[in-house]
């Protein structure tokens, strides 16, 4: 089968590989949509070596059962789904408490297991998949499934997490309308009632914002939370969502959340927000208010995303690309010119 590897640190390539072989708890899903995240950006260019090389690329996969191992019963050939991206040890504190995507199998700052981030992923004709991460998608079509397996389940589990704050009369601020950010815009339009204020640099994603349902849009510049202060009577946000994470964007949720709100760091820029102890809260860090560093999502948050999505409440913008143009579809991702989300299609 054709697969899109990992072969080194940087280098991507379409490889003639064997279909994966499954053991018995297992099962092989024909792919019919793979995602591409920007995390797959962080790991092409991650200075050291992926623990395995080569190595399949793709962790927002949907596609059809096509074999299954000995020991599953619970589940037939030709039943269509995607793939709950952790692959959790489903025995520890957390996962029994539907905390799966901090499973502290792995260690407690690691994450568990995900397809295409150690075990081969979904950028490819077949993957192999623990029966236990298949979720049923009934009819939705693959390419809108796909990226709910990350960019919904990331940004529902980060709204989830704050809702406290999302009240009538609330604003919060998605910085990065990206993949998640164009999705993150569209579940808080669904599930509260709070003023939606999108934040990036290109203004044709200010734009898809708006069509997302966003009530305003500011360009990302250091004049934003001066912006986002003016907008709430100097308040600030209740809450900030940042999907990009990066030095500039903690420092706009650092001086715009408001006290007693909440910062939700998704993107993984290696951003510092420089929260200090200081007897006035800090520079700009205002009382009471929160950080939270958020990975993924628990199950039942994939299975609300793909409830909004079975209910027309979330619509992917999607760009379809072929599996054989995958390291092209990437180059696009990484020059900005993906509007949503690009998928691949073996
Ligand atoms: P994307 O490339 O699709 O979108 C990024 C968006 O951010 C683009 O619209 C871009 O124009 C915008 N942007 C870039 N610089 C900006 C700035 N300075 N200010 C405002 N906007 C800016 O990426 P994505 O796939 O949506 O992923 C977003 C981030 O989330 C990545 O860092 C990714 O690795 C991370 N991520 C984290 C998790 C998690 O579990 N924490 C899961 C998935 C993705
Ligand atoms: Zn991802
Ligand atoms: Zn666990």
């Amino acid at each position: 089968m054709q697969a899109l590897q990992l072969t080194a640190p940087g280098v991507l390539k379409l490889r003639d590989v064997e279909v994966p072989e499954i053991g018995p708890r297992d099962l092989l899903l024909r792919v019919g949509a793979a995602g591409i995240c920007h995390s797959d950006l962080h790991v092409l260019h991650a200075p050291t070596r992926m623990r395995a090389e080569p190595m399949t690329l793709g962790h927002e996969v949907a596609g059809t059962i096509e074999a299954l191992g000995s020991d599953v019963s619970s589940l037939r050939a030709g039943e269509r789904g995607l793939v709950y991206l952790c692959w959790s040890c489903g025995e520890c504190r957390e996962c029994v408490s539907g905390n799966e995507n901090v499973c502290i199998a792995a260690g407690r700052t690691a994450m568990p297991p995900c397809p295409g981030l150690g075990p081969d992923g979904g950028m490819a004709e077949f993957i192999r998949i623990p029966a236990s991460s298949f979720v049923p998608i009934d009819d939705l079509d693959f390419a809108q499934a796909a990226p709910l397996a990350d960019a919904a389940l990331t940004s529902y589990h980060a709204v989830d997490g704050a809702r406290e704050h999302l009240g009538p009369g609330s604003t919060a601020v998605v910085i990065g309308v990206g993949g998640l950010g164009h999705v993150a815009v569209q579940i808080l339009r669904a599930v509260s009632a709070t003023r939606v204020i999108a934040v990036d640099t290109s203004r044709d994603k200010l734009d898809l914002a708006a069509r997302c349902g966003a009530d305003l849009g500011l360009l990302s510049r250091p004049e934003a939370a001066a912006q986002i202060l003016d907008l709430t009577e100097g308040r600030g946000a209740d809450a900030v969502f940042d999907f990009v994470g990066i030095d500039a964007t903690a420092r706009m949720a650092v001086e715009s959340v408001a006290p007693n709100g909440a910062y939700r760091m998704v993107g993984l820029g290696g951003g510092v927000p420089g929260v200090t102890a200081d007897p006035a809260g800090g520079p700009g860090w205002p009382w009471g208010a929160s950080v939270r560093k958020s990975y993924a999502g628990r199950k039942s948050d994939l299975l609300a995303s793909i409830a909004l999505a079975r209910a027309g409440k979330l619509r992917i913008e999607v760009e379809e690309h072929a599996l054989a143009d995958g390291v092209d579809a990437l180059g696009r991702l990484e020059r900005g010119l993906v509007s949503g989300r690009a998928v691949l299609l073996p």
